[in-house]
């Protein structure tokens, strides 16, 4: 397994390549949630990438950015059993060189919820993604449900600029309780992380109530609010019902929706959502 520091370095590794290569691109501190998306790509594909790179521009906090949790050893171990080919641990400097200016920016799937909330994250996301892309030149691209809409905004992106990766979706992998694995799990407090199962609980009671047939969508989001609520230290940020496609919310669910909600618990922010098929 090669570990590539630059763009340079990235681009020789992939001319030197045969046969489909797939694409994993994460921040590390790699759980089982990375490992699926891993997996998927071995599976399909002869080659496969795993980057790591920790993007400061999609942070909104730098206190944020600088508590990520940083482990790349026990990573590149994970990575190896895996059967990745390659990791693109980029250096900031080689990313994002002094003068840097350039940015993408995402379309319409980035503009409610995460991106109502994080003011400049997508755009952090989108510029990232396409230098990433622009560097393995993937034939997959292998992104987690738990992130929607990032898989939406990165969809949207890759399309509009006629890029050839095609971009896979990969269902959200759980704790036992039903909690999304997430890297920033590892910074709840045990009391939180007691709580946090509330989550996966509060997405279920909206599933079920429309799985009963409500499709009054703020009867479903109030519905997720109140079990949410049940968890004294559950700060809620949104809950939101919305078409599965163009990410807005209709008063009345007609098409394939999805509840993505998010939450707070201490200076913690979670994300988790769950698809409402017709
Ligand atoms: P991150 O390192 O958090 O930026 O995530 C890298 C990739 O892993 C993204 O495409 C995430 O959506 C995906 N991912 C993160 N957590 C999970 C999970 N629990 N299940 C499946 N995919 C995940």
């Amino acid at each position: 397994m090669e570990i590539l520091r630059t763009p340079d370095e990235m681009r020789q590794w992939r001319l030197r390549q045969t046969g489909t290569i797939g694409f994993v691109p994460t921040m590390g501190a790699l759980h089982a949630g990375h490992a699926e998306l891993i997996r998927r790509s071995v599976a399909d594909n002869d080659n496969t990438v795993l980057s790591i790179f920790v993007n400061a521009t999609q942070f909104n906090e730098q206190k944020d950015y600088e508590s990520y949790p940083r482990t790349f050893e026990t990573d590149s171990a994970m990575a190896k059993a895996l059967e990745v080919s390659a990791i693109y641990a980029p250096s900031q400097e080689s990313m994002y060189p002094d003068g840097f200016q350039v940015a993408i920016e995402p379309g319409i799937a980035s503009i409610p919820m995460e991106g109502s909330s994080r003011p400049g994250h997508f755009r952090g996301v989108a510029t990232v993604v396409v230098k990433l892309l622009n560097a393995v030149e993937p034939h997959n691209a292998y992104f987690g449900r738990k992130d929607f809409q990032q898989l939406a905004v990165v969809q949207e992106v890759v399309r509009a600029l006629d890029m050839s990766p095609a971009i896979i979706g990969v269902d959200t992998i759980r704790d036992a309780d039903g909690l999304a694995l997430s890297s920033r799990n590892a910074r709840l407090s045990l009391l939180h992380r007691g709580q946090a199962d509330i989550i996966w609980k509060a997405l279920q009671s909206g599933r079920d109530l429309f799985t009963l047939g409500e499709r009054d969508s703020s009867i479903i989001a109030e519905a997720v609010r109140t079990t949410l609520s049940a968890a004294p230290d559950c700060t809620v940020d949104y809950v939101s019902v919305c078409a599965a496609d163009t990410l807005i919310s209709e008063a009345t669910i007609t098409t394939p929706s999805v509840i993505c909600v998010a939450v707070w618990f201490g200076d913690v922010r979670l994300i988790d959502n769950v698809d409402l098929d017709l």
